[in-house]
């Protein structure tokens, strides 16, 4: 059955999140915002508005505030959520591991909570690829161990999809969907919205777009001796858009009855750091200064997916490549030097 009513956004000012109410929009679903701000600018509602014709109805609350969370389950009759909502930088994690643990498993504590009073039976959760630690093999199926990770922001990640797979079993009636994302870069092809990190980027598609803007002087590059085809690490960049679309075809597989699925949603293609950059300097016609530095803690040498599933289950397929990454990245840098402001 087709979900007629509203869907309900956690974190749909940030960066996926934006980019799925766009989706969703597109799709002929209504969207329903609520984002705390903590990591996104109001003017990503006026961006989404002007790419749409729509300004979604949008709550500036934490999804931890019962509260409130209670007043938007009322006021709207909501079918399916999706759930962005949470902190997501890895070494930030490490340093305040119990803010991580608060936001991320306690905002789903409260939503789930409050999806049940109201009979609200859908979940679409943002799980991260992080879950598999570092993959005994690649590409990764959905079938491989997770859990074994090595930071709060990981393990967040782990103890919610353990959080809803445990609820799946309990109560058939629910349809929850764990969407696990491999490396989202890119931004809406109108260079409206895109991502606006605080601060120094952690990412490299960010680090790069910052170096081509002239607000950073030059690229590190993690590490050349990885046992890598180039010596740097490998990783599957999936467009942000393409992302997004996951989402749409996500909730019509839950419109179809209830269970749990879970997906990666990446490209199946690996890239290193090296090629993506190249792949920026090619498509952009711009040199990004680099040199290389000594490897980051953390880092895993090898991290794609197998997305056969998928494409099997909900028909995924990526339609934007690595340049078209590269172009709409750059595109959406240039003309927001400073992000949203
Ligand atoms: P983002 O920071 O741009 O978006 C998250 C949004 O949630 C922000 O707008 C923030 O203000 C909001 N938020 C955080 N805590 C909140 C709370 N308690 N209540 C209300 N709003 C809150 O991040 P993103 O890149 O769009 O990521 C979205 C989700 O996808 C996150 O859960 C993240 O962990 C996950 N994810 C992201 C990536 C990635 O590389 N970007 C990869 C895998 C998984
Ligand atoms: N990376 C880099 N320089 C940077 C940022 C990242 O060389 O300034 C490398 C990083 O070591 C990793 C890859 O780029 O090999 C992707 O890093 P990112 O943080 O974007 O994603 P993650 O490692 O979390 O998958």
């Amino acid at each position: 059955m087709a979900f007629k009513n509203k869907i309900l956004v956690t974190g749909g000012l940030g960066y996926i999140g934006s980019h799925t109410v766009i989706s969703l929009i597109e799709n002929g679903y209504d969207p329903i915002i609520v984002d705390n701000m903590c990591n996104s600018k109001i003017e990503a509602l006026n961006r989404i508005e002007k790419i749409s014709g729509v300004r979604p109805n949008t709550y500036i609350a934490d999804v931890r505030d019962e509260e409130k969370m209670e007043q938007i389950f009322k006021e709207n009759k909501i079918d399916a959520v999706i759930h962005f909502a949470g902190l997501k930088a890895v070494g930030e994690s490490v340093q305040k591991p119990k803010l991580y643990y608060d936001n991320n498993i306690g905002s789903t504590e409260v939503l789930l909570k409050k999806m049940k009073e109201h009979g609200v039976k859908n979940i679409v959760f943002s799980s991260s690829a992080t879950v598999y630690g570092n993959p005994k093999k690649v590409p990764i199926v959905e079938s491989d161990p997770i859990g074994e990770v090595t930071n709060p922001y990981a393990d967040t990640k782990v103890q919610i999809e353990y959080i809803l797979q445990a609820l799946a079993k309990q109560d058939p009636s629910l349809g929850i969907a764990i969407l696990r994302y491999f490396n989202p870069i890119g931004a809406h092809p109108s260079g409206l919205i895109g991502e606006d990190p605080r601060g120094i980027p952690n990412n490299l598609m960010p680090y790069v777009t910052q170096v081509a803007v002239g607000k950073l002087p030059e690229l590190n590059v993690f590490g050349n001796d990885y046992p890598t085809r180039d010596g740097t690490c490998i990783r599957d960049y999936i467009h942000v858009c393409d992302l997004a679309r996951g989402h749409v075809l996500t909730l019509k597989k839950l419109e179809q009855g209830p269970g749990l699925v879970i997906y990666n949603l990446g490209t199946s293609v690996g890239t290193t750091v090296l090629e993506l950059v190249n792949a920026f300097m090619k498509a952009n016609n711009i040199t990004i200064p680099y040199k290389i530095a000594p490897r980051r803690a953390g880092d895993i040498p090898e991290c794609y997916a197998n997305c056969d599933k998928a494409y099997k289950e909900i028909g995924f397929k990526t339609q934007y490549n690595i340049v078209d990454c590269c172009r709409d990245s750059w595109n959406w840098q240039k003309k927001n030097p400073n992000g949203l402001n």
